[in-house]
């Protein structure tokens, strides 16, 4: 079997591999425990073993051109650098140079949602679409943005950066250093920090969604909260691409369902101009986890005209 593409999620706590078909069909899957803790070489050892015993399983008579990855940022596509990761504390690292010696093929690099825009749009819940803005509610927020069948990474593939658009000026500290943005107040990370203040204990993004279900009144305030502001934000990239299709992928999206994604919705509705033209298509991510695994696997074919490719 010869076109079995290979894509690589490096993830906080999972790296997944996998080889498809040109269709999207997983022909093999493996993954493994990414124990940054372990040191970057740790990992590339293991990362080593596990694509070779892909690509022995996979029945590909050879190795591919090139294999895709997608790496949590910050990074420099250009020069091929993942910036000191928050999840992996590896510092600065030549990630495209130290994995293309390690698994002797080439590496072409995108971040982990601009691949996962990228799965969607080719694999999931954008097929068919021509304008697609991929957002990713986790513990924290990113996005992507698919535009005429290409990334738009951006000239530094940055791009689609929504989690630090800037809702309240002055308002919630957030994790990069700046106030105020999307990812302070709805993001996993900024829901279990809402659900701590209004309870007094530790509850994760995970345990109040659980309550919300059970329709517990101080989850339903949280999660009001959090939509109300995800409504300004997708009001802003609704009024910003003119999207036909926006679908929500990562945990806090996919675990709160679609009754989370109407509420935000309906917040959207009062700021969004363009919703009077047209109403783009809202819909949850369809590979679930696997959404920047799949894209990843698609870069090698992706043309994006960005970086070292
Ligand atoms: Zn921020």
């Amino acid at each position: 079997m010869n076109a079995v593409r290979f894509g690589i999620d490096i993830g906080g706590t999972k790296t997944a591999i996998v080889g498809i078909s040109p269709a999207g069909e997983v022909i093999v899957k493996r993954v493994f425990a990414t124990e940054p803790a372990r040191g970057l070489e740790d990992f590339l050892t293991r990362c080593k073993t596990a694509y070779q015993e892909a690509l022995a399983e996979s029945g590909a008579d050879r190795p591919p051109a090139a294999v895709g990855v997608a790496s949590p940022g910050p990074l420099d596509l250009a020069r091929g650098i993942m910036y000191d990761s928050p999840n992996l504390h590896w510092g600065d690292v030549p990630l495209v140079d130290r994995l293309e010696q390690t698994l002797e093929t080439k590496i072409l690099l995108q971040n982990d949602a601009n691949a996962a825009a990228l799965g969607e749009y080719l694999f999931g819940a954008g097929r068919g679409s021509r304008c697609l803005v991929y957002v990713t509610m986790s513990t924290g927020i990113g996005g992507g943005v698919v535009v005429d069948g290409r990334l738009w990474a951006g000239s530094s593939g940055n791009a689609a950066e929504f989690g630090h658009l800037t809702l309240v000026p002055g308002g919630e500290e957030c994790g990069c250093g700046l106030k105020g943005c999307w990812e302070a107040y709805a993001s996993g990370t900024a829901l279990a920090r809402l659900g701590r203040q209004v309870t007094g204990r530790e509850v994760s993004a995970r345990d109040i969604g659980r309550a919300w279900s059970d329709q517990a009144p101080w989850a339903d305030e949280i999660i009001a909260r959090a939509a109300r502001y995800s409504g300004q934000a997708v009001a802003i990239i609704v009024q910003s691409f003119d999207p036909d299709r926006l679908v929500f992928g990562g945990g806090v999206a996919l675990g709160l369902g679609r009754r989370y994604l109407d509420l935000v919705l309906a917040e959207a509705e009062r700021f969004c101009l363009n919703f009077r033209v047209r109403r783009p298509h809202f819909t949850l991510a369809a590979l679930g986890g696997d959404s920047a695994l799949f894209g990843a696997a698609a870069l090698p074919e992706a043309n994006l005209g960005i970086g070292r490719y």
